[in-house]
């Protein structure tokens, strides 16, 4: 009897190659940016990246990157320095938050921990800023912890894949894009599935015109499927030929446009030229702790000084007086632009303003760099003619 003839060939069946965390990694391999800190598997050097990175470009963090390692090599040299060293050297950077924190969390290192970081997501989790994905990363790029890493490159990439319609944020979406994720995390290589996953979709699924025909999860294939089908089903959105469309847009808050005024207040102390400069409160909410000019909040475009004057002897204490417009320029911080015009002030006191709440302090120009500083304060100084 002849034998009965195969089955047709599935679409499964019909493409050849090893499951998705197999084609991730071998992707990986053959396309991964050379980055310094993918170098070596080191907690500290790992933490130190992945910290800068949060809501940081990596071409922005390189140099600051190196530089910090230069200056705290180790946990060690980082929880003995003052924090005022740590904060002169995140100046620029932004979300100054992470820096103090850090600060904490190696301090904590050093005196709870020996100087080692726990290698656990539950003992990393336990430390001042390292949130869930901070943890998921130190812990399975350096301990070999298979937990699936959830940044906004990998929550964009996995609503792809599963043309996951809803808040990528929020409940069941999450959890479903949480568990494809895991799909993808290879057992023996845990931290560069991850690297791999956020790479493919900073390089390649990208939020606009991502470049589907180079992804290595766009064809179905041999291998169980990200959301429980016995057979990989490629990459839905990609399918649909509506990779865009995912995850759905969110609501952004308009930025709110705000106007300032900077007073710029210089005077002679020793034979040096020195800058005035208060410090803003610890507990502030933005930029706590960093060096600022002195400023005020404008009702609109115009400086009045009649209405200048004392909101910045209300601000800071002293009697002020309003010199010539030096030039303007435009901020944005968080969800404020800042449209700030720059003039120069006297302020009428014979030594330090006791009475300001704030800290007030004359620096020399050339010892700005060494201060932990808004980062409007050089930008400002580069637009007065
Ligand atoms: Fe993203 Fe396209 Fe790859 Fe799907 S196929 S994961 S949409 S790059």
């Amino acid at each position: 009897m002849a034998a009965a003839p195969p089955p047709p060939p599935s679409a499964a069946a019909t493409t050849a190659g090893p499951p998705p965390p197999g084609r991730l990694l071998a992707w990986y391999d053959a396309h991964r940016r050379d980055l310094p800190w993918r170098r070596d598997r080191d907690p500290y050097r790992v933490w130190v990246s992945e910290v800068m990175l949060q809501q940081t470009r990596v071409e922005t963090v390189l140099p600051y990157y190196a530089r910090f390692l230069a200056r705290f090599p180790d946990v060690g040299a980082l929880a003995a320095a003052p924090l005022d060293d740590l904060l002169a050297l995140w100046s620029g950077l932004g979300y100054y938050r992470r820096a103090r924190q850090m600060h904490a969390a190696a301090r904590r290192v050093v005196d709870e921990h020996a100087g080692r970081f726990p290698a656990t997501v539950d003992g990393l989790r336990g430390l001042p800023g390292i949130g869930a994905y901070t943890a998921a990363a130190i812990a399975s790029i350096c301990f070999g912890v298979a937990v699936p890493v959830m940044d906004g490159n990998v929550e964009r990439l996995t609503a792809r894949l599963l043309a996951e319609p809803g808040d990528p944020k929020a409940g069941a979406p999450r959890r479903r894009l949480v568990a494809a994720a895991a799909a993808l995390v290879d057992a023996a290589r845990p931290g560069d599935s991850n690297q791999a996953l956020m790479e493919l979709g900073a390089t390649v699924c990208t939020p606009r015109a991502p470049r589907c025909l180079l992804c290595p999860l766009r064809a179905a294939g041999r291998g169980p499927g990200l959301a429980g089908e016995p057979a990989y089903a490629g990459c839905r959105a990609a399918g649909e030929g509506a990779a865009e469309s995912y995850p759905p847009p969110r609501k952004r808050r308009d930025p709110e446009r705000q106007h300032r005024l900077f007073a710029v207040v210089e005077r002679k102390v020793d034979r040096r030229s020195r800058l005035l400069l208060f410090r803003r409160p610890e507990d502030s909410r933005l930029m706590a702790g960093l060096w600022e000019l002195p400023w005020i909040e404008l009702p609109s475009a115009e400086v009045d000084p009649a209405f200048a004057e004392p909101a910045l002897a209300e601000r800071y204490g002293a009697r002020w007086t309003l010199g010539p417009r030096l030039g303007a320029i435009r901020h944005g911080i968080t969800f404020r632009n800042l449209e700030i015009v720059l003039h120069r002030a006297t302020v009428h006191t014979t030594g330090h303003l006791t009475d300001s709440p704030q800290e007030a302090a004359w620096i020399p120009r050339q010892d700005l760099p060494t201060l932990p500083l808004s980062s409007m304060v050089p930008k400002a100084l580069k637009a007065i003619p």
